[in-house]
């Protein structure tokens, strides 16, 4: 397989939202609980005529930051040796989270593209607290919100670049 999107990220960032958005598909659980057990979700997306899959991280099992830890470790690992092009979620309204950290750190080592996306930035306002995810120390960022789909086309625009 080739033109491979993965999606990594801590919970509730809004993996999931994207995922549907991209794949139109109704089969990805999006859910407003943090921790629930979800599976690996493969979709097929297309973006100016180039096709693509996507596969929404997820399978994390309620637990201690430990687990979470470990399971998300295994998700980003897995996602640098399929993927062909990363994108790494991020929320606006936390800001950067030890996680986050922790997961840059692990992509800072992959050898595939890396996008910074910043979810939830639904407003014009909120592009300015984006700005605090450069110091992630990834390159660019791209804000988007899954929500209303402000951003998507733009980040789509460069992700598909490489295919
Ligand atoms: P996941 O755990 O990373 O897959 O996150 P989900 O897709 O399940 O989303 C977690 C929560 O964030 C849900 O309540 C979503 O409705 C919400 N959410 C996702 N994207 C956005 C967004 O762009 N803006 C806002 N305000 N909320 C969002
Ligand atoms: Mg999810």
């Amino acid at each position: 397989m080739s033109n491979i999107i993965a999606i990594v990220g801590r919970p509730n960032v809004g993996k999931s939202t994207f995922y549907n958005r991209l794949t139109e598909s109704r089969k990805a659980i999006v859910d407003d609980f943090s921790g629930v057990t979800r599976d690996r979700h493969y979709g097929q997306g297309e973006w100016i005529g180039k096709t693509f899959t996507v596969i929404d991280t997820g399978g994390y099992v309620h637990g201690s930051d430990d687990i979470y830890e470990a399971a998300i470790r295994e998700q980003v690992l897995i996602a640098i040796d399929e993927a062909s092009v990363i994108l790494f979620m991020v929320d606006v309204t936390t800001g950067i989270t030890d996680l986050d950290d922790e997961i840059a750190n692990l992509l800072r080592r992959s050898k595939k593209p890396v996008f910074v996306v910043v979810n939830k930035v639904d407003n014009t306002n909120l592009h300015i607290e984006a700005a605090t995810f450069y110091s992630l120390g990834l390159g660019e960022i791209y804000n988007i919100s899954s929500m209303t789909g402000s951003g998507t086309g733009e980040l789509l625009d460069e992700v598909v670049k490489h295919f």
